[in-house]
């Protein structure tokens, strides 16, 4: 695979670059500019070569299969449309690259082809959100042409959107590397995977491996907790995942969230994983998820009471899991301990990102997953991992599909 480093001789090339600019807005604003900065050295380095950069990215959802099937109306589309439009990000872009950004107010046609061909020599042009087409989330191949026409280079830096095989992730490097035309990954992607294949690809060096999982639902995550059941030396489960697992053990879970219809995995991954498996053996509980004054908090050990649920790990597990995250070599961790956007119920979450602290310099750890990337940020360890992923869904999809995402295996 060609990294944007073997890219050379780029001077007056049109090079589509597809970029993550899916951020989070709220009235209007750009509410965190993470994903506008992480593509900045990609896009600077073209500049600086002299490259004319085309920039791809969607924002937000327009629910194009769901106006098909009668479930949304125009009017909706209308709405998701206005609401996701990506010239909102032009200026904080502007502002970051220290120079003009062109933007395009069309995905296609005579206004998007003019735009895309008056570009000079290091000037950037941003495309409207790429799902305003309908064929962008069916890879649509006319579609694809369309946008392959305006490149003569394909660079993608898109890793939150690598595990979707869509018209600008997939369909555009098909088409160039069919024409014998360079397709590269950015310096984003290019992070991203070498830091994620070590945990895929695990050498005797990493171990102990410790997974920390946690997080809502079981269902969500069982390819992922099959490939680390291969590859880790323990499986520390926390988060509300944690009571269907305690459930299946055959404890009291109270009104805790439960996953029904993985109690049978549950069991049979407690089987197989023969004590590898660590469970919580304290909860912080309550007796009303909503922040309702009166409401009732208080510290358990085993069996839950009735009409109380489970919403974080209890002071005693917290020790245990950083006693086992501390003998670590290699962490990877998915999923918050508890309901972390709540004060109360953070502790469990903050006491893991502690233990990993501890470990800085010593140890390899990893973390992967838009909520406990959030949790991470929020409370101000970022900097005492070794790498904390850009990408929610594609690096869960990278380690259940040992190291395969579409978008990034088109590149090779
Ligand atoms: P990620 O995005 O990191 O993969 P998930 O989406 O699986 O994580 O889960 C995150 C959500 O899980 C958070 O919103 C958090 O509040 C919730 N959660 C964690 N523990 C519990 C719990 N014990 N009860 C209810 N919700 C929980
Ligand atoms: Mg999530």
């Amino acid at each position: 695979m060609l990294t944007i480093k073997d890219l050379k001789d780029l001077h007056g090339k049109k090079v589509v670059v597809r970029v993550d600019f899916n951020v989070p807005q709220k009235d209007g604003k750009i509410r965190d500019d993470n994903r506008v900065r992480a593509a900045i050295p990609t896009i600077k380095d073209l500049l600086a070569k002299g490259a004319r950069v085309i920039l791809l990215s969607h924002l937000g959802k327009v629910d194009w299969k769901k106006l098909a099937k009668g479930e949304k109306t125009q009017e909706d589309i209308d709405a998701q449309m206005k609401k996701n439009n990506l010239a909102i990000v032009a200026p904080r872009l502007s502002e970051l690259l220290g120079q003009k950004v062109n933007f395009v107010n069309a995905t296609r046609g005579e206004e998007f082809d003019k735009a895309c061909e008056a570009l000079k020599d290091g000037e950037v042009l941003l495309v409207q959100n790429t799902r305003y087409e309908k064929g962008e989330e069916k890879n649509n191949p006319e579609l694809a042409a369309i946008w392959a026409k305006q490149a003569d280079v394909f660079v993608m830096d898109a890793f939150g959107s690598a595990h979707r095989a869509h018209a600008s992730t997939y369909g555009i490097p098909e088409i160039l590397k069919g024409e014998g035309k360079p397709v590269a990954c950015g310096y984003l992607v290019e992070k991203e995977i070498a830091n994620l294949m070590r945990c895929v690809e695990v050498k005797d060096s990493d171990r102990p491996y410790v997974a920390i999982l946690g997080g809502l639902k079981v269902t969500d995550k069982i390819q992922v907790i099959d490939s680390l059941l291969k590859k880790c030396d323990y499986i520390i489960i926390g988060g509300a995942m944690s009571y269907t697992f305690r459930k299946a053990q055959g404890a009291k879970i109270g009104k805790s969230f439960l996953d029904e219809g993985a109690l049978e995995y549950a069991k049979k991954c407690l089987e197989e994983a023969k004590g590898r498996i660590i469970l919580p053996e304290d909860s912080v509980i309550t007796d009303s998820f909503e922040p309702v004054s009166g409401r009732k908090i208080s510290v358990v050990e085993g069996d839950l009471p009735e009409g109380f649920e489970g919403v974080d790990i209890g002071p005693k597990s917290a020790k245990k899991f950083a006693e086992i995250i501390s003998k670590a070599k290699m962490v990877f961790w998915n999923g918050p301990m508890g309901v972390f956007e709540q004060d109360e119920f953070q502790a469990g979450t903050k006491a893991v990102c502690e233990a990993i602290r501890a470990l800085k310099g010593k140890a390899f750890t990893v973390c992967g997953g838009g909520d406990s990337a959030a949790a991470i940020k929020q409370f101000g360890y970022s900097e005492d991992f070794s790498h904390v992923s850009t990408g929610g869904g594609a690096s869960l999809e990278m380690i259940q599909n040992d190291g395969h995402l579409p978008g990034v295996d088109i590149l090779k």
